[in-house]
């Protein structure tokens, strides 16, 4: 058993939850070990709002139930309990966990992919089985510090991704664990650590192992969380997206100039984000996805005679491949087929579509980020329409940017592509079968700069070359 590292906390206290703080308060007394941990420690020491509060305890679940009259216990495999409050306020409470990869537990398993992940253990192991040092720092709410086993503090300051432990192991028992990674970078504009970037390289072809839902809800947190756009460099930079979603990938390889796919993409992702960060608050996950395809879907259905079966046709593959939730498979094909009624200005029947307004916020952001303002008031019902009725091939594809970029990425030509060719064959019906430029071997180490150790050594605070998560285009 290894010592933790205590730092005092550098947040205020009066950002804690109120009545989180008194939950934890209560089981310490009850003589219970009782700490905050994981996201919102983090977010907290990095300057973010919280946005929940996790509470982990040697507490077992029944003695939690116990204390806490007003609680229940959930899940069937691994038991937790939540703490309701008033105002719909839940509060969860997990029991210490370890690692199922003990070495007797390993000794059985051929491979090292977890598959259950639920036996009671120490706050140190606890602190291992968690994904990222960043992830594993516990609050200790009695004396105000950190309790740091992993080395998440320095972590925190140098404002890096690293993952606890040996980076192609942990992706390898849960690949999940990649697009983590790109979360986390993402929408904290943190670094990853070069050895992670590697590890990431090695082993993105293992998110095909990763259970199909769970590879969607992530691709849903990557849209969420205002930093769509760095989201999706990172992760088509890491050739995570050739694995996910080789269509839209492939579209991203096609650089160059204010008409190229990869910046129509990044601009199409960068409204999206100016939107989240406006509402504050992440957009329904049906538009969230029919965005994330939206460029794609275009292509897809250019010079076809029906182009709404040709997105169908399309997308088809992809919803199958993700395990697209009926509920979101059925919006993104319903905002495809209003798309050229709300266009062409036949939208009196349109408006009865319960995807209308989805429809019409994904065509806002789209022909904001053409900078097509005609296009756009015609569509809010602020200018009247032109006489030839505009179709979505006539309407979308021939809008070209009015403006000049108000953003591009200084990377973009400049890096390696990374998607190896058998990934790019796993997209049967994709209209681009290779990248504009021969992809490198899957083996090849990380030279760029922003996740270099350039990227990792920079100071709280300044920013990596790719796209930026929180900067929206004028
Ligand atoms: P967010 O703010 O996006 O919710 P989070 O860190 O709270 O970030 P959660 O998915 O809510 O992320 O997970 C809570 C904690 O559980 C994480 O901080 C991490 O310590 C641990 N965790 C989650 N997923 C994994 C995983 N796949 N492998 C190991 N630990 C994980
Ligand atoms: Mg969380």
């Amino acid at each position: 058993m290894s010592q933790a590292a205590r730092h005092r906390a550098t947040f205020d206290e009066a950002r804690l939850d109120p009545d989180v703080t008194r939950l934890v308060t209560r089981l310490a007394r009850a003589g219970h070990e009782a700490y905050l941990v994981g996201g919102c420690v983090r977010d907290l020491l990095l300057g973010k709002a919280p946005k929940d509060f996790d509470v982990a305890t040697s507490a077992r679940p029944e003695d939690v139930r116990a204390i806490f009259r007003n609680s229940r216990i959930i899940g069937r495999r691994f038991r937790l309990v939540h703490v309701m409050f008033s105002n719909r306020k839940v509060i969860e409470v997990a029991t210490f966990r370890r690692s199922p990869q003990g070495e007797a537990e390993q000794a059985r398993d051929e491979d090292l992919l977890i598959r259950s992940d639920n036996a009671f253990g120490t706050v140190e192991e606890d602190a291992r089985r968690r994904d990222f040092t960043i992830n594993a720092l516990f609050y200790d709410v009695e004396d105000g510090t950190i309790l740091d086993f992993c080395g998440g503090m320095p972590d925190i300051e140098r404002r890096a991704v690293r993952t606890i432990g040996e980076p192609v192991t942990r992706f390898l028992e849960d690949p999940v664990r990649l697009l983590r990674a790109v979360k986390f970078a993402a929408k904290l504009d943190l670094g990853i650590d070069p050895d992670v970037v590697d590890a990431m390289l090695a082993t993105r072809d293992q998110l095909r192992l990763a259970a199909k839902p769970r590879l969607f809800e992530e691709i849903l947190r990557l849209m969420r969380g205002g930093a769509s756009r760095r989201a999706m460099f990172l992760a088509w930079e890491t050739g995570l997206l050739h694995v996910l979603l080789p269509e839209l990938a492939v579209l991203l390889d096609d650089v160059g100039d204010d008409a190229a796919p990869a910046t129509r993409v990044f601009r199409l992702l960068g409204e999206l984000d100016h939107r989240t960060h406006q509402l504050a608050a992440p957009l329904d996950d049906v538009i969230l996805f029919t965005v994330l395809l939206f460029e794609p879907l275009l292509e897809a259905c250019e010079g076809e005679g029906d182009r709404v079966a040709a997105a169908m046709e399309f997308c088809q593959p992809i919803l199958e491949r993700l395990a697209v939730p009926r509920r979101v498979a059925d919006g993104v094909r319903r905002i495809v087929a209003l798309t050229p009624k709300l266009l062409s200005g036949r939208s009196a029947k349109a408006r009865e579509s319960e995807h209308y307004q989805a429809a019409l916020t994904v065509l806002e952001l789209h022909l904001a980020a053409r900078r097509d303002k005609k296009a756009l008031a015609r569509l809010q019902g602020r200018e009247p329409l032109p006489p030839a009725r505009q179709t979505l091939s006539s309407g979308v594809r021939g809008v070209r940017p009015s403006a000049p970029l108000a953003w591009t990425c200084p990377s973009l030509p400049r890096i390696s592509r990374f998607a190896p060719r058998s990934v790019i064959s796993w997209a049967p019906r994709c209209r681009r079968t290779s990248p504009r430029r021969p992809p490198s071997t899957a083996t090849s180490r990380c030279t760029r700069s922003w996740s270099g150790t350039a990227c990792c050594s920079r100071r709280a605070g300044s920013r990596p070359a790719g796209p930026s998560s929180t900067a929206a285009p004028a």
